[in-house]
């Protein structure tokens, strides 16, 4: 594939550099949408290559956020929402979803990507609750002493932090630490979502999420960490998990089976079984 190749579209906002692919330009392509480039698309065909059913990966993830937002909305009252890596916007987004229920709930989006970022301006051009801040998530003290977080964030009220489809992409064994930052920083009856490429474990699935993980990792996105039930609950250590449905243990669940809005018509594919989420609750 040439360099030209890849320079459809042919406006390309500044700083967006459309020879590499961009973590929110894959992901905007695994769930059909028009902003990313064929450099983008090319790490879908080749994670697809293993794993056909790949684009599934961003619609779990999704489909989670939407529900985790609603509850947390809805069930637990939550007003304010620090969303993480909230990517391009696409049909239900987080402030959406939170307004519907109060419209003055706040959300601050973070995010480093351009494209993401020129989106973002368009959203607060039209929301007045919703605001947008440029800066690495990977750096907990830059995100939570950002001037924007914090003039429309308050930090002595129970608030909402999402990592939903963030952390897979920080492939670095401190992960862990990263998140104790940011939940000290949380007032108590906050809570905290993550959703997570996962590795179940099992002689079936192992495979593929090792073979999805090379992949991701050598493909021109560069990152995509599978990691296991043990790894990705340390990410929420000393918080109190929430149940993922009815009569459930508190554990991490597959995305598809946390709070689904109804029974799956068909039994979940290899790819679903390697994405999970959690909720939790700083006690
Ligand atoms: N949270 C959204 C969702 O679940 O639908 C989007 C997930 S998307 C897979 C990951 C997002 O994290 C992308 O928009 C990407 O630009 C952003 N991201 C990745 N690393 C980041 C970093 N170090 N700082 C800020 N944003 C980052």
């Amino acid at each position: 594939m040439t360099q030209s190749e890849f320079l459809a579209p042919s406006s390309v906002p500044v700083g967006v550099d459309p020879t590499r692919a961009s973590i929110a330009r894959v992901y905007d392509a695994a769930l059909g949408g028009k902003d990313n480039y064929d450099i983008d698309r090319e790490v879908l065909r080749q994670v697809a290559t293993k794993a056909p059913e790949v684009a599934d990966l961003a619609w779990s993830n999704r489909n989670f956020l939407t529900r985790a937002v609603r509850f947390l909305a809805q069930q637990a009252k939550i007003k304010q929402f620090l969303d993480c890596g909230s990517g391009l916007p696409t049909a239900e987004n987080t402030h959406q979803i939170a307004q519907r229920v109060d419209p003055d709930t706040q959300v601050v989006y973070v995010d480093n990507d351009p494209v993401v970022i020129a989106h973002g301006q368009a959203i607060l051009e039209e929301n007045p609750n919703t605001h947008f801040v440029s800066a690495d998530i990977f750096q907990p003290a830059d995100v939570l002493n950002n001037e924007t977080v914090r003039e429309h964030l308050d930090f002595t009220q129970p608030l909402a932090l999402l990592q939903v489809g963030t952390l897979h992409h920080y492939v670095a064994d401190n992960g862990a630490d990263l998140m104790r930052d940011y939940i000290a920083a949380l007032p108590r009856g906050s809570f905290v979502v993550i959703a997570h490429f996962f590795d179940p474990e099992t002689d079936e699935l192992s495979g593929l999420a090792r073979k999805m993980e090379d992949l991701f990792i050598h493909s021109p996105m560069g990152s995509g960490k599978f990691r296991t039930e043990r790894q990705i609950l340390e990410f929420v250590d000393g918080l109190e998990i929430m149940p993922p449905g009815p009569g459930k243990d508190p554990t991490l669940e597959l995305c598809d089976y946390w709070w689904p809005d109804g029974p799956k018509l068909t039994p979940l594919n290899q790819v679903e079984r390697c994405i999970a989420g959690v909720v939790a609750r700083k006690p």
